[in-house]
């Protein structure tokens, strides 16, 4: 499996997505994921199921099918955890229901700040602006983290360019990467390059079209990206899956890719995915089927009343 280099530690560049995995069904992923190959598995608080994949990285050391240190475990600190006093505590909680003594990447889930109390934020009162919780100042205790070893490295989600060249501007540890929706549909070419020119990898969430998402989170018109057209004639021609060949084309491009699964199948399909070969001329062919369509928008952080909007959130 490649691997990329952030701050001298090798990631795996395919890793295992745990959105929306439920606690009883993300145990089982893990577990057969690590016996298919996976070395990277991709967390967050946020997600209320890292107590069980702790359960299951546990037994996987005792059982002695893989040490701590091959594997790549990130997570996320949560929007009501911004603000330098609250990120060593939200780690530790992770650490904690992980069962680790160290995470390889902590990541800031989202530039945008709630009150500690809302951990679901659904009305203006419930989050802060910016301007009243610097991201600077998150960033103090993402520092904070590295320096107790805490994590290896450092990194943000969901940041525009704007939000990247602030924060680098403001930081004696760099960010390493940034986690951002990314596929064919959505690929991102700016931020790529911002991110490679800047040494900050880029990693893609949401690589196959996030279908499981809540109904509430999709549009009515959304078009289904493993359903794309252009792609399906391109998998078959090569013998490949659409997933796969989606995959083969974020690792071809040098972009770390979760993609999540809770079936042993298609965990074995995605992994398999690192050893599919794409030409330039198929690269091109994905290319000219962007759409600059997010299906995670960033609508729900936007309130009346509250400090966010889609421009400020995007920068765009
Ligand atoms: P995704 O990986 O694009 O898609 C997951 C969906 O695809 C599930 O319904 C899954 O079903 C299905 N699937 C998986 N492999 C497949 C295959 N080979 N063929 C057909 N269907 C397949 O969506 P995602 O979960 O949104 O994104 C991946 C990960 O990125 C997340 O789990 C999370 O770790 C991370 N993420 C981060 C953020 C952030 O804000 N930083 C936001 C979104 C996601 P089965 O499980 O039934 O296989």
């Amino acid at each position: 499996m490649q691997t990329l280099k952030l701050n001298g530690h090798h990631m795996p560049i395919l890793g295992l997505g745990t959105w929306k995995s439920a606690p009883g069904e993300v145990y089982t992923a893990v577990k057969e994921a690590i016996k298919i190959g996976y070395r990277h598995i991709d967390c967050a608080a946020i997600y209320g199921n890292e107590k069980e994949v702790g359960k299951a990285l546990k037994e996987c050391f005792d059982e002695g099918v893989v040490t701590r240190e091959e594997l790549w475990i990130t997570s996320k600190l949560w929007n009501n955890m911004h603000g330098e006093k609250n990120v060593i505590p939200a780690l530790e909680k992770t650490l904690s229901d992980l069962q680790l003594d160290f995470l390889d990447l902590y990541l800031i889930h989202w530039p945008v700040a709630q009150k500690k109390l809302f951990v679901g934020a659904s009305k203006a009162p419930h989050f802060l602006s910016l301007e009243e919780q610097p991201i600077a100042g998150t960033w103090k205790g993402m520092e904070q983290a590295v320096e107790l070893g805490l994590t290896k490295c450092i990194g943000v989600s969901n940041f525009s360019i704007k939000k990247l060249k602030d924060l680098v501007a403001n930081s004696s540890i760099k960010p390493v990467l940034n986690q951002v929706e990314l596929h064919p549909y959505f690929q991102q070419d700016e931020l790529v390059d911002y991110c490679r020119s800047n040494n900050i990898h880029v990693m893609a969430y949401s690589p196959l079209g996030s279908s499981d998402r809540p109904e509430g989170l999709k549009a009515k018109d959304e078009p289904v990206l493993l359903e794309d057209k252009a792609i399906n004639e391109l998998a078959k021609n090569i013998k490949a899956t659409v997933a796969q060949t989606i995959i083969a084309w974020d690792i071809h491009r040098g972009i770390s890719v979760i993609p999540k699964s809770v079936n042993p199948g298609r965990l074995k399909q995605n992994f398999e995915a690192a050893d599919v070969q794409l030409s330039e001329s198929d690269m091109e062919t994905i290319k000219q089927v962007n759409k600059n369509r997010r299906y995670v928008d960033g609508q729900f952080w936007v309130v009346p009343d509250g400090p966010y909007t889609i421009e400020n959130l995007w920068d765009e």
